[in-house]
């Protein structure tokens, strides 16, 4: 899938859209999602252009993912929610129902969570 510089994501990084920030630094950018599924419900997006994981993790330089992923768990530990736990997600693609065509971990934390995924439809 070719990345679409459209992607609201993308916009966000650009400055083009508002966001609350978290957290920024070369690599990544973490702010508040707009429709929260938990107390804390912060997305951390890589400052490249990445569909997804498995996009940035062919494709990315190894300072890129180093990086990304040392952002993730520290905007994990800025929020406070190490201590009593929290889940990081990233949906993919159509059965992952992936919203937003940038690679995106989901930080959700402030009550028990439940178990992994919903039973099968
Ligand atoms: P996905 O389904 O792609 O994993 O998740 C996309 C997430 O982005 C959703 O949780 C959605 O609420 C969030 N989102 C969509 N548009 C915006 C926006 O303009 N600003 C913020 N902060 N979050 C957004």
């Amino acid at each position: 899938m070719a990345y679409d510089r459209n992607n609201v994501f993308a916009k966000i990084l650009r400055g083009e859209i508002p966001c609350k920030k978290v957290f920024e630094d070369d690599w990544a950018l973490a702010f508040h999602d707009i429709n929260p599924q938990a107390p804390v419900h912060v997305l951390v997006v890589p400052k490249g252009e990445y569909v997804s994981l498995d996009d940035f993790t062919a494709n990315a330089s190894e300072a890129e993912i180093a990086g990304f992923f040392r952002a993730v768990g520290q905007v994990a530990r800025e929020l406070g929610v190490t201590g009593p736990g929290y889940r990081a997600l990233s949906n993919v693609g159509h059965d992952g129902q992936q919203e937003v065509p940038h690679l995106h971990f989901h930080i959700f934390a402030g009550r028990r969570l439940g178990r992994m995924v919903a039973r099968a439809e």
